[in-house]
This record gives C-alpha cells, sequence and structure tokens, in this order.
C-alpha cells in the first residue's frame, strides 16, 4: 500500500488509555509504520496516567500492584507483547516451589488438594485425604466420570455446570471461590461460555472433566519445555510491575499523540463520514476512526446521540465495584509463619474479605527481605458496600480477617488501598450473544470499533487480543474506505 503524496493524513482516535487502549494504539503505530501510512493516532485517556485498571506503585522498596498482579502465561498475547517492547528478560514467573493455596473451611484454612487443576481432581491420593470435601462430597465429584455430557450449544452458568459435573459441595468451597474470584462474580450468574469455554469443551470431547483434564495433562507432558524462553509458570508478572508494561509501551509510543487528563465528554458523527470528539480540557478533535477501549456504561453514554439502542445494549453489561489493601509486616513480628501463594474464602463462610494473596511468597521482588507484604480483596457481588467504607475501617475489618484466619496480630508497618468502583464487568450467562448483538450492530456506523474488558475476555492477554484486533478491524476499514490509500 501507498500513500497518495499530498493527501491529509487518516485520523484515528483510541479512546482510553488502559491496556486494551494502549495494544490498540500500539499496535496502530506499528502497522503504519510497517505499510508506509499517513496516519495521525491520539490515545485519549480522562486521568493523568496511563494503564487503567493496571497501577503498580512502589513505596519504600515494596512492589505494590493496586490492580491485577499477573497473566495468564498460557494466552500468549501479554507476554507476547511484553517481549517485543523489550520487556522480555523482565517477565517473572510465580515460585512453584511454594505453590500451595488455602481454602478457608468451617473457618480454617485447608489446602487445596495437590492436583486439582482449576476445579478438577486429577490426583487420586491427595484428594481422597484432603479435608476439604466431606466422602459424600468426593464421592459425588467422581461421578464426574460417569454423568453424560451436555449435548447442546446453549449457555448455563457456572453454578448449574459444576453442580450438574461435580455436585454442590464442589461449587461451593472449590468453584465458587476459585473460579468466581477471577471473574468477582456470582457463580450463579457467571456465564461458563463467556469465562471457561474450556471446560464444556473437556466435557464434550472427552466424556467428563476429570478424564478431559487427565488426558490434557498427559500431552501437556509429552511437549518439552522450550528452555530459554522465559519463566515456565502458570501466571506471569513482570520485575517492576504490570505497569512497567504501560510505562514501556508509553516510551514506545512515539508517533501517537498521547492525551491525557482528558476525558472525552461527547463523541458525535459527521454528516459524511466521521467522528467529532469533544474533550474536557482540548479543542474538538475531527477523526475518521474510533476506537472506543472504555468500560462498557462509559461507552454507552458516548453513543447515546446516534446509537441508542448500541447505548441500551451496552448498559445491560453489569459492573460490580472491588477493592486490594496491600499490607506488608516484619518478619520478625509475626509469630506464626506461612507459606503459600494465599488463600480463598467461600461465600458461604461469610467473611468480610474474599481473598487474601501472600504476595512476596508468591513473587520475587515485591518486599525488602526482611518484610512480609499481603494483600486482601473485598468488596464484588453482594458485598459492595464494603468498597465504602473509610480507610481505617477497611484496614481494620482486614486486620480483624487476618486475625482471624491466619492468626497474624502483628501491627502492620505499611497499608494501601485502592477501590475500584463499577471496575469489575459481570459476563452473565448469554453474554456472548450479547456481545454479538453489540458487534453486529456497530457494523452499521463505520468507523466505530468497541474493544476492552467488557467484551471478550477481562484478563490482561485477552485485553490486549481485543485491543490488537480492533486495531486490525479499523486498518482495514481505512484501507477499504479511504482514497488516501492506493492498493
Ligand atoms: C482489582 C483487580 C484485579 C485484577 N486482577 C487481574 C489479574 O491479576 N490478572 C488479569 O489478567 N486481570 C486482572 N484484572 C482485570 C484486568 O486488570 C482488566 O480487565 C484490564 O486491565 C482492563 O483493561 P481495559 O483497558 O479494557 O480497561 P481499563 O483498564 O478500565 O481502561 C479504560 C480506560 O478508559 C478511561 N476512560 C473511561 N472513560 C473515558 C472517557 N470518557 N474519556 C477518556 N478516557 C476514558 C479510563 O480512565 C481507563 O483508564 C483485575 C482487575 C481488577 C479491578
Amino acid at each position: 500500500m501507498n500513500i497518495v503524496e499530498g493527501e491529509q493524513a487518516l485520523k484515528i482516535a483510541v479512546i482510553g488509555g488502559g491496556i486494551s487502549g494502549l495494544a490498540a494504539a500500539y499496535t496502530i503505530q506499528e502497522a503504519s509504520k510497517a505499510k508506509n501510512l499517513n496516519t495521525t493516532v491520539f490515545l485519549i485517556e480522562a486521568e493523568n496516567r496511563l494503564g487503567g485498571k493496571i497501577l503498580t506503585e512502589q513505596v519504600d522498596g515494596y512492589t505494590i500492584e493496586g490492580g491485577p498482579d499477573c497473566f495468564l502465561r498460557q494466552k500468549p498475547w501479554a507476554a507476547q507483547l511484553a517481549g517485543t517492547i523489550g520487556l522480555k528478560n523482565d517477565l517473572i514467573g510465580t515460585n512453584d516451589e511454594k505453590r500451595k493455596v488455602y481454602v478457608v473451611n468451617k473457618g480454617r484454612l485447608v489446602p487445596l488438594p495437590d492436583g486439582v487443576m482449576l476445579i478438577v481432581p486429577t490426583r487420586i491420593m491427595p484428594f481422597a485425604l484432603s479435608p476439604l470435601i466431606s466422602i459424600l462430597g468426593k464421592i459425588r465429584m467422581g461421578l464426574d466420570l460417569l454423568v453424560p455430557p451436555f449435548k447442546g450449544e446453549c449457555d448455563e452458568s457456572i453454578g448449574d455446570f459444576v453442580r450438574r459435573r461435580l455436585g454442590k459441595e464442589a461449587l461451593e468451597k472449590i468453584a465458587e471461590p476459585l473460579l468466581s474470584g477471577i471473574h468477582v462474580s456470582d457463580p450463579e450468574k457467571q456465564s461458563l461460555l463467556a469465562t471457561f469455554p474450556r471446560f464444556r469443551a473437556l466435557e464434550q470431547n472427552h466424556g467428563s472433566l476429570i478424564q478431559g483434564m487427565l488426558k490434557e495433562r498427559k500431552l501437556a507432558a509429552k511437549k518439552k519445555p522450550v528452555s530459554g524462553n522465559g519463566p515456565t509458570s502458570l501466571f506471569l508478572s513482570l520485575r517492576g510491575g504490570l505497569s512497567q508494561m504501560v510505562n514501556q509501551l508509553e516510551t514506545s509510543l512515539q508517533d501517537v499523540q498521547l492525551l491525557c487528563g482528558q476525558k472525552v465528554t461527547r463523541l458525535e458523527r459527521q454528516a459524511q463520514t466521521g467522528f467529532c470528539i469533544s474533550l474536557s480540557g482540548h479543542t474538538p478533535l475531527e477523526v475518521d476512526a474510533v476506537i472506543l477501549a472504555i468500560p462498557a456504561h462509559d461507552a454507552s453514554g458516548l453513543v447515546r446521540s446516534f446509537a441508542p439502542q448500541i447505548a441500551a445494549e451496552l448498559q445491560k453489561i453489569r459492573y460490580v465495584s472491588t477493592a486490594t489493601i496491600s499490607l506488608a509486616y516484619r518478619k520478625s513480628d509475626i509469630r506464626r509463619p506461612f507459606s503459600g501463594f494465599g488463600f480463598v474464602i467461600p461465600s458461604k463462610e461469610k467473611r468480610d474479605i474474599s481473598a487474601c494473596t501472600w504476595t512476596s511468597i508468591k513473587f520475587n521482588h515485591r518486599a525488602p527481605e526482611d518484610t512480609i507484604l499481603l494483600r486482601c480483596f473485598v468488596g464484588g457481588p453482594g458485598k459492595e458496600e464494603m468498597v465504602s467504607l473509610s480507610d481505617d475501617e477497611m484496614v481494620a475489618v482486614v486486620r480483624r480477617e487476618l486475625k482471624a484466619l491466619m492468626g497474624l496480630d502483628a501491627e502492620p508497618i505499611l497499608t494501601r488501598i485502592y477501590r475500584w468502583e463499577k471496575a469489575n464487568p459481570q459476563y452473565d450467562v448469554e453474554h456472548l450473544t450479547l456481545v454479538r448483538q453489540i458487534f453486529d450492530q456497530c457494523q452499521e456506523i463505520p468507523g466505530l470499533y468497541l474493544t476492552g474488558s467488557a467484551y471478550e475476555g477481562v484478563g490482561i492477554p485477552d485485553c490486549i487480543r481485543q485491543g490488537q484486533q480492533a486495531a486490525e478491524k479499523v486498518m482495514g476499514f481505512l484501507s477499504e474506505t479511504k482514497a488516501e490509500i492506493r492498493l
């Protein structure tokens, strides 16, 4: 492709400077360079910093994550992007020799049996000997080998799925705190197909989850690990925290005009083609295409004037609020030592926190040697009022819970609170149908693209993939429709 000399640049606005918007802007920049396209890209972010939910703070030798703290290695897009922008050697894995996750059961920390992969037991002895699940509950989980697979393609809730295959106890003690914890969702509303489609595939391809997991594990064991390709743990992070990726992307966006601290207040369609963008502190911008990489409720407000139907559908994607509280302790103040990655809490236990990560055990480079860093989660479905507690109240609640559950009554030497209001999109049953309807309707509005955690995956790798895909669609649209580009 070539640009006709003297023609005006194609203008593209990416609204939202979280990881989805950053990935989109970076992809457009690199494609423009590679194809010698004359594009002007604006990345517009309401806050004074980029990163959205990704927020790492360096405080007194601690690396504290306010939002996400790692990403799944199996989904390659995050590690690939980190490599592309020069962070390959900064990728770190979890300390798997210390990998142990606990589940709170009747107020006590009980280890998740070895060999439980996500929710599926794959090793008989550790599972049989575990005190976490009752004998009847274990027998019911074993019936997964006999329960016929679901025929058909319709969606169901995680709650219905796990009850059907593994029984009620497995749902309450394992699936709800682990699976719904990742998505901060109510398992009775959470869509199986939008959040864990692999489980449906396992039961349909292998007849049962246990059989399927065992076969997949065998296949994975046969594959030789590729040496020299970075850490191989399930989850990855960056030495300096996840904001390292945001900062490096910001540095790499040399051909993109960054407009931080500029909230988009209005988006209008132009009479012929393109859009006019009103900003809180900048003259309006006229662009040929727009990528909305912002939460669905914000996107709804911006498209309402010209696409009321899309706006209404976007409002159907619910969000919940959460908060994370990081606490640091001197090792010498801890009377009952602990080791592992932390614990999760089934909602049946009715506690005021939902999980606690033992951050400086899970990852290196997170706390000074003589200290320990923990991170607790509050809020989520049914508990959102916790997020409105004052700082002092929230720390008091968390300390009370850590004392009750871990016997940890030491005085923290540092506390940090991060509130995430209406930040976690809820993928309810039939979420994928809703998203398909929204995307289909967007095709009626040339040059408008939606991307980000609201749609097809909340994890960082999925957000990056979606940002990249939106960028490719914009480039495709512009190359097809704009006379400036000659094939
Ligand atoms: C507490 C917490 C822990 C998490 N843990 C993990 C984890 O460990 N691993 C993982 O993979 N994922 C995790 N996630 C999920 C993941 O962090 C998010 O899904 C992802 O970062 C969202 O990225 P995004 O770019 O789509 O949206 P966001 O990060 O929400 O970015 C959207 C941006 O748009 C901006 N914006 C909104 N409206 C406007 C406007 N009108 N004008 C201009 N800008 C606007 C916002 O300010 C924001 O910066 C976690 C999320 C939370 C909240």
